[in-house]
């Protein structure tokens, strides 16, 4: 199955570098969106890991709200990690009450759900849909997903402290979200995961 011809990295704040330079590895053309007439150009885009909060502010002065927002209604493939996937949320518990979300997939989200105690942490994952050994997935300051709707696969969940198990990757038609970072690590699974779909 092709994947998509440009796949575009949404470029205003966080970490867009690697997310291009797996894309590179996968064959597939990245290219940075700073701008709507950048994401005119491109199939399918990811939204990186970050702060959400600053990354929805740059998108409304830099005037790629409107624009994201039409894309997106109209089916744009669109992979939201960690930050990317508080913005791409229907809704977001514990965030500023000024922050934009762009509700390309029905699942309500919460920010930096394992405490500040927890920064960051590593574990093992099993996702539905990635073949061979577990997904080693990075947290940082990390969202989990409080409630997903009818329409939404979950494909991994993780334990939180009250030892509740909780969404960290989901899928709703073309959007792709993980709380973690895939793009840190080198697995290139995940992406592949999000590309095979935003093709077919
Ligand atoms: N906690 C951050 C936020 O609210 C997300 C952290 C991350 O992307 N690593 O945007």
């Amino acid at each position: 199955m092709a994947y998509p011809k440009t796949v575009g990295v949404l470029a205003l704040q966080g970490d867009s570098r690697n997310h291009l330079a797996l894309l590179a590895d996968l064959g597939v053309t990245g290219v940075p969106v700073r701008t709507p007439e950048e994401l005119g150009k491109v199939d399918a885009l990811v939204v990186p890991g970050g702060e959400s909060t600053a990354i929805s502010l740059l998108l409304s002065t830099g005037g790629l709200l409107g624009p994201l927002r039409a894309r997106l209604d109209e089916g744009l493939p669109a992979f939201g990690t960690c930050a990317g996937m508080i913005l791409l949320a229907r809704e977001i518990t514990d965030g500023r009450p000024d922050q934009h979300h762009l509700d390309a997939i029905d699942v309500v989200v919460r920010r930096n759900a394992f405490g500040r105690q927890v920064d960051s942490f590593e574990a093992d994952l099993e996702v539905t849909g990635v073949g061979g050994d577990p997904v080693h997935a990075v947290f940082i300051r990390a969202p989990v997903v409080e409630s997903a709707g009818a329409g939404v696969d979950v494909l991994a969940t993780i334990a939180g402290a009250d030892g509740v198990d909780r969404p960290v990757v989901c899928r709703q038609g073309p959007v792709l979200v993980a709380s973690f970072h895939p793009e840190l690590t080198g697995d290139p699974r995940l992406h592949q995961l999000f590309l095979e779909r935003a093709a077919g």
